[in-house]
C-alpha cells in the first residue's frame, strides 16, 4: 500500500520504501523521497504525517536520507490529573495532536504554553517564564524544575532562533509536561 505525505514544508509524491505502520490501525503504508542522482535525496530530512487510506488517522514521522528515523506510536505520554483547568488540559491535548501530525515545533510551543498557563494559574509569580519556574520551588521538586526549565528552552530555540526539533525529541517532552502540569494540580 503506498501513501501520500503533506508535511508543513513539502509535499512528496510517493512511490516504495521500507513500510511505516498507521499508529491507529495498523496498516502498512509506503513511502519514498525521490533521489535526485548519486544517492542524494531531496528533501534530505522530511518530517510529516502520513495519512493512512484505510482509517484516515495520521502518522508522525521523520525521515533523513530516506531512512525512517522515527515515528509517533499511539501511546500515552501520561494521564493528566482531572483537577487542572479545562484550559490546561485543553493546551496539553494540543500538543499531542500536534505531535501525531508531525508538528514537533507546534507540539512543543504547546507544552511550554500548557505549563505557563499552570504556573499562572496556580498564582506562581515571575516577570516571565524563567522567573515563574524558579518561584515554584515549593511545588515542584529540582528534577522537575529542571524538566520545565528544559521544556522552556527547547521552545526558545524553536521559536525565536528558528532551530528546529526533532520528532524524536518531543515525547520526552510529553512525558515532562504531564508531570509537571499534574504536580501543579495536586
Ligand atoms: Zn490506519
Amino acid at each position: 500500500m503506498e501513501s501520500d505525505i503533506i508535511s508543513p514544508r513539502y509535499s512528496v509524491e510517493v512511490n516504495t520504501m521500507a513500510y511505516l505502520l498507521c499508529s491507529s490501525c495498523k496498516a502498512r503504508m509506503q513511502i519514498e523521497i525521490p533521489a535526485v542522482g548519486n544517492g542524494v535525496y531531496d528533501p534530505i530530512r522530511v518530517i510529516g504525517s502520513a495519512i493512512c487510506r484505510q482509517c484516515k488517522a495520521g502518522t508522525g514521522f521523520e525521515i533523513e536520507n530516506n531512512v525512517i528515523t522515527y515515528v509517533s506510536g499511539a501511546k500515552s505520554y501520561g494521564i493528566l490529573n482531572g483537577a487542572l483547568s479545562e484550559t490546561v488540559k485543553t493546551l496539553y491535548a494540543e500538543a499531542e495532536l500536534s505531535f501525531q501530525s508531525g508538528a514537533s515545533n507546534a507540539s512543543t510551543s504547546m507544552c511550554r504554553a500548557s505549563i505557563e498557563s499552570a504556573l499562572t494559574e496556580k498564582e506562581i509569580q515571575g516577570n516571565n517564564l524563567f522567573e515563574q519556574i524558579n518561584n515554584a520551588k515549593k511545588i515542584l521538586s529540582d528534577v522537575e524544575i529542571g524538566l520545565a526549565h528544559a521544556c522552556r528552552l527547547i521552545t526558545t530555540g524553536a521559536i525565536h532562533r528558528g532551530e528546529l526539533i526533532a520528532l524524536a525529541d518531543v515525547p520526552a517532552i510529553l512525558s515532562a509536561t504531564v508531570r509537571i502540569l499534574n504536580k501543579l494540580a495536586s
